[in-house]
């Protein structure tokens, strides 16, 4: 029987005669990029992240969710285990968030299509909602605002706020690397 995947794997077949094993570590670029699961915004080829390079975060949007919050503390715990607590300031990782343009949750800040979408594939309407990227350059905004004040970001941890145009290929960046404000240092 044939798959799908059929040619999918055939290409992995071709990868896997000249592959060079990454060993566990830090990832090269010290950046975690959070980004939307869309096929056209793969951030490994719109940024060249390369085996090893930088972990990548995708959901729908590209929105900085509960769990992705805790799965960016959990790296951050694993990267200190791994450098041996051995952090220095040349060490320190910046997540970078990138919504894009023309997304596809887009349509779900449109209420009656939300609630089409949430009687259909009985996901909550609220989540749904949250999900969506109408305005990208806003968006990403309060995502990079909703990290920096995450209680479970680690302070010495920069976020990001970045937008990629699907028309042009093209990165900008909206808002530059920030670190959480210590708390009550206001
Ligand atoms: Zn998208």
């Amino acid at each position: 029987m044939t798959s799908r995947m059929t040619p999918l794997l055939e290409h992995n077949e071709q990868f896997a005669r000249t592959f060079t094993p990454v060993p566990l570590g830090l990832p090269a670029a010290q950046v975690i990029v959070v980004a939307c699961l869309d096929h056209r915004v793969d951030p490994a080829i719109t940024l060249g992240l390369k085996l090893g390079v930088a972990p990548v975060l995708r959901n729908a949007g590209g929105r900085v969710t509960q769990p992705v919050i805790e799965e960016i503390a959990y790296l951050a715990f694993l990267g200190r285990r791994l450098s041996g607590q051995q952090f220095t300031d040349d060490m320190r990782v910046e997540v970078a968030v990138i919504h894009h343009t023309q997304c596809g949750t887009g349509f779900l800040a449109d209420p009656g299509f939300r609630r089409e979408a949430s009687e259909v594939t009985g996901v909550d309407e609220a989540a749904l909602e949250a999900s969506a990227v109408a305005d990208p350059r806003a968006t990403v905004s309060a995502d990079v605002e909703r990290l920096l004040t995450s209680p479970l970001l680690p302070p010495r941890m920069s976020v990001s706020g970045h937008v990629y145009d699907v028309e042009t290929g093209r990165v900008t960046t909206v808002l530059e690397a920030r670190h959480p404000q210590p708390a009550g240092n206001n």
